[in-house]
């Protein structure tokens, strides 16, 4: 059996084609479009990378963007102003700031200063704290992704067994609550668990967030599993450009399983088709508006 590719780029840009239409919407009804600020420290060029595109797609989504970049020798009072200001700038629903920062700031109390209704990367404890218990959070842009890419694909989740590898605050805790909220039976594996593979082989759901190239190996995988493959792994290659692979080995995964999404293409774009759901929603729930539809 060769499994169905899960189309994360078709399925992001179905979801930035409606924010556009809501964005619209919302800007005639407020007098303004809803707006997402960026902050970048620093020169790392990932980071930059990301960040453009984050503009880029902000734009492309008719929503306003506030771009802050700055210098890595920027303190760390700075910053928590700078977040300060935003959090009370009327224009601003979103506040993204890119992590890594560097060394000489705590990016833990940079973030519990962001106000959590515009805190659109839903790092704040307290909207860890309102997804944990079951309330309306905005909820961490990645796992946001793999659960629309996994209902999707699968429908009802309930019931399911499915199995988070990693337990980051960003991807794997997030993406096991929300699995929970939609009543699957859900096993988290990180790096102490015991026969990992044995682990896996029981998941009909496999979320691979690890940061470890081609960890899953094909054997893990129950036949007709759905295999959703968070990992971005730069494998060095003579030509000095480098390779793209994901926490698992796709060629031996996609014999076995039902479905699974590549890497690239898989869950990367999702991440910022959400961060742009996320900034939609806050601004409707900052605005008293109820949430937008079909998202
Ligand atoms: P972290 O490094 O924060 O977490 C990795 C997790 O994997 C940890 O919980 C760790 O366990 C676990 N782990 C490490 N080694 C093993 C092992 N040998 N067996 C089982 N578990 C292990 O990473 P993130 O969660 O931030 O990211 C994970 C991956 O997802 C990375 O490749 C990252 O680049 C990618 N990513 C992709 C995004 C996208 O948009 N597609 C967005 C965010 C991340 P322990 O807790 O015990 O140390």
């Amino acid at each position: 059996m060769t499994a169905r590719l899960i189309d994360g780029k078709a399925a992001a840009a179905a979801i930035r084609k409606r924010v556009a239409e809501h964005v619209l919407q919302f800007t005639a009804r407020i007098g303004r479009p809803p707006g997402l600020a960026t902050v970048l420290v620093g020169e790392d060029s990932a980071s930059a990378v990301y960040v453009r595109s984050k503009n880029r797609a902000t734009a492309e989504a008719g929503m306003a963007s506030f771009a802050h970049n700055l210098p890595d020798t920027i303190t760390e009072d700075e910053l928590l102003q700078l977040v300060a200001d935003l959090n009370t700038d009327e224009r601003v629903d979103g506040i993204l700031v890119q992590l890594p920062l560097p060394r000489q700031i705590d990016a833990g109390r940079i973030i519990a200063t962001i106000e959590p209704s515009k805190d659109v990367d839903g790092f704040h404890a307290i909207n860890a704290g309102r997804l944990a218990i079951g309330l309306d959070a905005l909820v961490p842009c990645t796992p946001l992704g793999c659960l629309h890419l996994l209902k999707s694909e699968l429908g009802d989740l309930a019931g399911l067994n499915a199995v988070v590898i990693g337990r980051s605050n960003i991807v794997g805790k997030p993406m096991a609550l929300l699995l929970l909220g939609e009543s699957a039976t859900v096993t988290i594996a990180h790096s102490k668990t015991r026969d990992l593979p044995g682990v896996v082989r029981q998941a009909d759901i496999v979320v691979a967030a690890v940061g470890r190239p081609e960890i899953v190996r094909g054997d893990w995988v129950k036949p007709g599993a759905t295999v959703i493959d968070v990992g971005i792994n730069r494998l060095p290659t003579d030509d000095g450009k480098g390779r793209l692979v994901g926490d698992v080995a796709f060629d031996e995964a996609v014999e076995i399983a039902r479905a699974i999404t590549p890497v690239p293409g898989g869950v990367g774009p999702m991440t910022i088709a959400m961060l742009m759901r996320n900034t939609l929603v806050a601004a409707h729930r900052r605005a008293g508006l109820s949430d937008p539809e079909g998202l």
